[in-house]
């Protein structure tokens, strides 16, 4: 095909640590990509805060950079026919409607400031019935305690709301109207991935649940809130268009929380396919059809894609630590300045010496839900070298993901027979190989392994006539992926989950 011909699809990911932008032709290969890091604020032990306005500035600066890079390539900017959002969830942003301006950082899903607050909300009748109707449990990890927070404690965000100028909103809502020009044309939208996140919304029907946010609004009325549109994921106008920078002009017509994008970008389209992330977090998701499965065994519903009103869904294992982890080795503990030489260091021990290390900085999440849960070492001993902290510290994921697999098995009713991976844990072997042999099944791992960014891409390619079918997607991203087989025997394997579980059960009640 003649270059003049090629289409591209342009993928916002706003991640947890970083941004980037991606552009993918339609062989779903990534042409251009440029990647920026924005700063993490950790104002008390347990909090985690994001610049909003600095999460806008590097994605604009991303979009710059790669475009610079495409046309560099002798791309034409008119071939890039849509761009794609794809977010870290749950975060939450307050901001007021009239000016465009954040109330206060953005509160990230990973922080702990809201254990006492979810405590309270988990005693309060009627909390039980929750998970029915919008899929999650009360814990820090939804949008909504954060949101709480702000109303109890922070005077600006009070003030907005009591004047009715209060607007939340998840990274993707956040995103896209400040894309749009903020105020100016107010585009105020969240598709169901995002939305299923907040506890707001009822995961059967994709619209707000007049019970949940009945139940939260004890304190607070929570309908003089403004709330984001709850829109599909694959829509040709709802997202508006780029009004700033080099894409001026732009429709953004895709957007999905990044980890049902990341299932998208794996082609987890059949009922049973399954992928896991192991990103700053470690996500796993299984595509269960086109009704939810409520969990009875710690595991969360979500919406995996609704492109066209007919919403499929997935049960989640959610783990709130991975690759953070890696970094605490690098950046507490001075162990390495780079992310695969925690991997190196701990593949020169043979095994983990007798160290489990339950690495629930923020609480331990699926299956075990453990607010309290702190990271606790056990098994220290003068044997005890760096080596088997890191080692500990890989493991500590794939512990998680056999955990909730195994919930995953009961939920469903079947067992997987192989598990996709993709994030940047994911470029550890021994962490893959640790993985499988804890698991018993095979670990695919594709070669491009930008699947979050990908899976936006789809989106707004679907919504733009880019692909119209799935088996279009059928060659996409298949070549050169690698199989861990598991190679452990089962009894040695059930030995050390032993031992895990075992930790898990006491590293919690130490902060009274
Ligand atoms: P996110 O999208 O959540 O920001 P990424 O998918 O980019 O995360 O993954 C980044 C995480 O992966 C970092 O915490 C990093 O330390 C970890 N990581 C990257 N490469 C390796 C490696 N080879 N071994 C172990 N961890 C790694």
């Amino acid at each position: 095909m003649a270059q003049s011909e090629e289409v591209f699809v342009g993928s916002i990911d706003q991640g947890t640590t970083s941004s980037r932008f991606l552009i993918f032709d339609k062989q779903g290969e990534p042409v251009a990509v440029h990647q920026e890091e924005f700063r993490q604020i950790y104002p008390n032990p347990g909090w985690h805060e994001h610049d909003p306005n600095e999460i806008v500035t590097s994605v604009e600066n991303c979009i710059e950079a790669a475009l610079k890079i495409f046309e560099k390539d002798g791309h034409k900017k008119e071939s890039i026919k849509a761009v794609g959002i794809t977010n870290q969830r749950e975060t939450t942003v307050c901001w007021d409607i009239k000016s465009g301006e954040p109330l206060y950082n953005a509160i990230v899903w990973t922080d702990t400031r809201t254990a006492a607050l979810a405590r309270e909300l988990k005693a309060r009748k009627g909390s039980d019935k929750l998970q029915d109707i919008c899929g999650l449990p009360i814990s820090t990890y939804p949008s909504v305690t954060k949101l709480l927070w702000l109303l109890r404690n922070e005077d600006k965000v009070r003030k907005a709301y009591e004047a009715g100028n209060l607007a939340f909103g998840t990274i993707d809502a956040w995103l896209i109207y400040k894309l749009n020009g903020g105020p100016k044309n107010n585009v105020f939208v969240s598709d169901p991935t995002n939305a299923s996140r907040t506890m707001f919304m009822d995961i059967h029907s994709l619209k707000y649940s007049d019970k949940t946010i009945d139940f939260f609004s004890y304190e607070f009325d929570l309908r003089k809130v403004h709330m984001p549109e709850i829109v599909r994921s694959a829509d040709e106008k709802a997202f508006g268009k780029l009004t700033s920078g080099v894409l001026t002009g732009f429709p953004i017509t895709g957007c999905l929380g990044d980890q049902s994008a990341a299932l998208v970008g794996q082609k987890g389209f059949e009922p049973g396919h399954a992928k896991n992330t192991y990103g700053t977090g470690c996500f796993l998701l299984y595509n269960v059809d086109t009704k939810p499965v409520i969990s009875t065994h710690g595991l969360l519903a979500t919406v995996a894609y609704n492109f066209d009103g007919k919403p499929v869904y997935a049960l989640e294992g959610s783990i709130a630590v991975a690759g953070s982890g890696v970094k605490f080795l690098m950046n507490n503990l001075g162990f390495s300045s780079q992310s695969h030489k925690i991997s190196e260091l701990a593949e020169t021990v043979s095994d983990n010496g007798g160290l489990v290390f339950v690495t629930a900085f923020s609480g331990l999440f699926a299956p075990y839900w453990i607010d309290d849960a702190q990271g606790t070492m056990f098994g220290l001993s003068h044997h005890t070298e760096r080596g088997h902290i890191a080692r500990a510290t890989l493991e500590a994921v794939c512990y998680q993901t056999k955990a909730i697999l195994d919930a995953m098995e009961k939920d469903s009713g079947h067992k997987l027979s192989e598990l996709r991976v993709d994030g940047g844990m994911s470029n550890s072997e021994l962490c893959m190989q640790t993985q499988a042999d804890l698991v018993s099944i095979p670990i695919v791992r594709p070669k491009m392994r930008e699947t979050t960014a990908l899976g936006a891409a789809i989106a707004a390619g679907f919504a733009s006539g880019v692909w119209k079918t799935f088996d279009e997607l059928k060659e996409v991203n298949t070549a050169g992926q690698t199989t861990f087989q598991p190679k452990m025997n089962a009894k040695d394997s059930a030995k050390m989950f032993k031992k895990w579980e075992r930790a898990v059960s006491m590293c919690k009640g130490w902060v009274a």
